[in-house]
């Protein structure tokens, strides 16, 4: 699976975008709850939904089955997140699921794990959601501003709260590293 011919530049610009209308500044972090709250759509954590018990013994039934999904209710879209998972893993996750919201991808797909729905989506749009998602939590901006700064991709995680794999991932895949390099070189 590959992502569409200019979709990471397109990603990349719109990270930039909404900082802006958001009133940061291209490198800055962006808590992914205010973007939630900018784009309209409320983040409810799902033992406020269903028992605490209930999340721990779907994790035990199928681990990471659930991390985040997003449903329409009245017009309004919610993004039910799972307690369970790390603060970074938790932004990632909501990033995610904004990142569907915001690419026009269709919420109707539905399956069912234990008896809980889950929405499920095309393998080309889980793609983009996930690289849009990790675009706007560590844009380019932001990862050259850490990358000048010699902060490491365990560094970047600590400090922007997202996983070490994305961290790493975004660090590596967009060559701030090379570039940072060819400047002091
Ligand atoms: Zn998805």
């Amino acid at each position: 699976m590959t992502l569409p011919r200019g979709f990471k530049a397109a990603a990349e610009r719109r990270a930039v975008e909404l900082r802006r209308a958001m009133g940061l500044r291209s490198a800055e972090a962006l808590n992914i709850t205010d973007l939630a709250l900018y784009m309209g759509v409320k983040v409810v954590s799902a033992d406020r939904l269903i028992p605490h018990e209930r999340l721990e013994e779907l994790e035990r039934l199928q681990a990471f089955s659930f991390s985040a999904a997003t449903f329409d209710v009245r017009g309004r879209s919610y993004v039910v997140t799972n307690p369970l998972r790390s603060a970074g893993r938790l932004a990632s996750d909501v990033a995610h699921e904004l990142s569907h919201l915001d690419l026009g991808h269709d919420l109707s797909e539905v399956r069912e794990v234990d008896g809980v729905p889950f929405r499920t989506c095309r393998p080309d749009e889980e793609e983009q959601a996930t690289s849009l998602g990790g675009t706007l939590l560590l844009p380019r901006p932001l990862l050259m501003q850490a990358a000048l700064a010699g902060m490491s991709p365990e560094e970047i995680a600590k400090q922007y709260v997202v996983t070490v794999e994305m961290a790493r991932f975004r660090y590596n895949s967009t060559g701030v590293t090379k570039q940072v390099a060819r400047r002091s070189g």
